[in-house]
């Protein structure tokens, strides 16, 4: 959580990251690949209202060594190049101090936390350094596992270094059950962040969320429907060859149709946000029906076993078997301190109780 200081200091309100009329759209290729892709993709979308900020990822942090990893400094280049001719505002990616120096110096409008670096205290508290007295915007991406302190921590690091325009990126989090999604959006974790930090502009970003061109329309209408102040989407003039990214990214003209059909008005963001609290409980329930089944199916092997070795010829005396009616006592009154109902206990073991009967384990 963010010491000693009131929401409104961490966000000095800026007409770049605070939404406008409508939501801001942040969109451009996940990686700047040369300047004719840059410009080309630029222009396209300097015409689709509500982009008022391009993206390009000039350093990639890729999983294996030999993928693209971004072109490096000449991609500031062509970051300048984009602003001089469409006047769009410009924000990239930056992972360590020296890219924040040459970001710097090639007047980047926007610096971009990525979710690989939100992961790391080191590298955020290194950057967050690096921008002591410089006023600037900084967009932090959600850690890229399910760890909210980790994105609450990254937002407080920059704050202390005095940084005040600060907004937050949902790129959604990696999970063992993502489908059908690259990374799983866990909207209700991001109601927890605005719940800690209420005054910071959200965004999503549909692209990482989706990984995929289908589903990044209801990720985007979700995230409206739950008062996003903006999208962050990728866009290449020519998908098909991109470097990075090529499942995911839309041509101008399709995110122009894409943000054609997203519904903005009359949104119900109190209705949106039930909804998501809704769906985790019942997602909650679902899981806790799974470990019950899980908890009744090793129960009835545990009584398998018991049986078998109630039926083998004895060595030695029997253990007698205990008096069923003191293992319901002992199970009503550990109901009675974990708050659940004692009928309900007592109809529940009693059908336990029946179902394995023939096991011999209790004394009449
Ligand atoms: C990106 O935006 O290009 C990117 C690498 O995203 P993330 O940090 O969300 O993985
Ligand atoms: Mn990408």
């Amino acid at each position: 959580m963010i010491t000693n200081t009131s929401p409104e200091m961490l966000y000095k309100n800026s007409n770049v990251l605070a939404k406008t009329a409508g939501p801001t759209i942040i969109a451009g290729p996940c990686s700047a690949e040369s300047e004719e892709q840059m410009l080309k993709t630029a222009i396209g979308l300097k015409k689709l209202q509500g982009v008022t900020v391009f993206r390009a990822g000039i350093w990639k942090p890729r999983t294996r060594l030999g993928s693209f990893q971004g072109v490096g400094t000449i991609g500031l280049e062509w970051l300048k190049t984009v602003k001089q001719e469409t006047g769009l505002l410009t924000s990239c990616e930056v992972a360590n101090s020296s890219h924040v120096a040459e970001a710097l110096k090639h007047e980047v409008d926007i610096l971009i936390i990525g979710a690989h670096t939100t992961v790391n205290a080191f590298l955020v508290q290194e950057i967050a350094e690096s921008l002591r007295g410089v006023d600037i915007p900084v967009m932090v991406k959600n850690p890229v596992h399910l760890q909210l302190q980790l994105w609450i921590g990254a937002v407080e690091r920059f704050h202390h270094s005095g940084i005040r325009n600060i907004g937050a990126i949902h790129r959604g989090f990696a999970t063992l059950d993502n489908a059908p999604y690259r990374n799983h959006p866990k909207w209700d974790q991001v109601l927890e962040f605005k719940k800690v930090l209420p005054e910071i502009p959200m965004y999503c970003d549909p692209s990482h969320i989706a990984g995929r061109r289908s589903l990044l329309r209801p990720v985007s209408q979700r995230a409206l429907d739950l008062g996003y102040d903006g999208l962050v989407v990728e866009s290449h003039y020519n998908p098909a060859k991109a470097l990075s990214d090529p499942q995911h990214q839309l041509m101008p003209q399709e995110l122009d149709m894409l943000l054609q059909t997203l519904r903005i008005e009359g949104i119900d963001v109190d209705g949106a946000r039930k909804k998501v609290h809704l769906e985790e409980l019942r997602k909650q329930i679902e899981h806790l029906d799974d470990e019950l089944l899980d908890l009744l199916s090793r129960r009835s092997k545990v009584t398998s076993k018991l049986e078998k070795l109630q039926k083998a010829p004895a060595t030695e005396a029997p253990q007698a078997a205990v008096h069923w009616d003191q293992v319901l006592e002992s199970l009503l009154s550990k109901a009675d301190s974990a708050g659940v109902d004692k009928e309900f206990v007592q109809t529940v073991f009693q059908e336990v109780r029946k179902h394995y009967a023939k096991t011999y384990l209790y004394k009449a």
